[in-house]
């Protein structure tokens, strides 16, 4: 798992290791992923994964392959709104979400964790997960990326729709479905799901759902069967339009 030492995360690697799954506890600053470890019990391990920095991810590559083999489950929930230099103003943050103004290094930056991070995890993973019996690949995507809603005029949210974050998550989900087509000759499902609205410190705790109800839907297609579906965008209530 990839970001499981807080947030969303933290609370799907929990599950998955109440599910009995031996869970990877991927953070890209060690100690933060031993902390969560120790709270979630036995059956987690800290990994250090940092999603933009190639070595990083083959040496998790290597440990995992090393110390079990095979992987059962990839969850690419690492994500990031985007860092703001020290003392940014509120008006200066629109300036972020502005495509006609926003920094270009600003918009890569978040493209490279939300995006390149979970193709580059993925191609270094891939070949762990064809060692299983049934691999399962869960992608934390958002609906605030979804190009159907957001093309409404009507569509509450739109104004959320800018220049970083909503963009890449529509990428994350198009790259979610160009895995799932690859894979569909194999036992390998990949999947792109939305938390929802949750209260983390992604969003100031500012989201209206909790963790637990975040980290449902990411912990049911991780647990998918053989029948389960591949290259689809769901959340809690069903099926999202892309
Ligand atoms: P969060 O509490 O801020 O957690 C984000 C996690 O991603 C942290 O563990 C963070 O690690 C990690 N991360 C960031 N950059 C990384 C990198 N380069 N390499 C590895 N890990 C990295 O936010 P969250 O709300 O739980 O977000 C989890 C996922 O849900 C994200 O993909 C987010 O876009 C998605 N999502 C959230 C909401 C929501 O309302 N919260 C809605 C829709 C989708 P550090 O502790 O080191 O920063």
């Amino acid at each position: 798992m990839t970001g499981a030492n807080k947030g969303i995360g933290k609370q799907i690697a929990k599950e998955l290791a109440g599910h009995g799954f031996t869970v990877l506890v991927g953070s890209r600053k060690l100690e933060n992923g031993e902390a969560a470890a120790k709270e979630i019990g036995e059956l987690a391990h800290a990994i250090q994964l940092d999603v933009t920095n190639e070595k990083s991810i083959a040496a998790a590559a290597e440990r995992v392959r090393k110390d079990f083999g095979r992987l059962d489950v990839l969850v690419n929930n690492a994500g990031i709104v985007g860092e703001f230099p020290p003392g940014t103003s509120f008006q200066d943050r629109l300036k972020f979400h502005a495509p006609s103004q926003a920094p270009l290094n600003y918009i890569r930056s978040v493209y490279e964790t939300n995006v390149f991070g979970v193709i580059a995890v993925t191609q270094a993973m891939l070949p762990l997960l064809r060692e299983s019996p049934a691999g399962r690949i869960v992608n934390v995507g958002s609906s605030s990326g979804s190009l159907t809603l957001n093309a409404n005029p009507v569509f509450p949210y739109r104004n959320i729709f800018g220049a970083a974050y909503s963009p890449s998550k529509t990428a994350l989900a198009a790259t979610t479905l160009a895995f799932a087509i690859e894979l569909e000759i194999t036992n390998i499902k990949v999947n792109v799901v939305c938390p929802g609205y949750v209260a983390t410190e992604l969003n100031d705790f500012q989201g209206f759902r909790t963790v637990e109800q975040g980290a449902k839907q990411a912990v049911k297609m991780a647990l998918i069967g053989p029948d389960g579906p591949t290259g689809t965008f769901t959340d809690e209530d069903g099926t999202l339009p892309w």
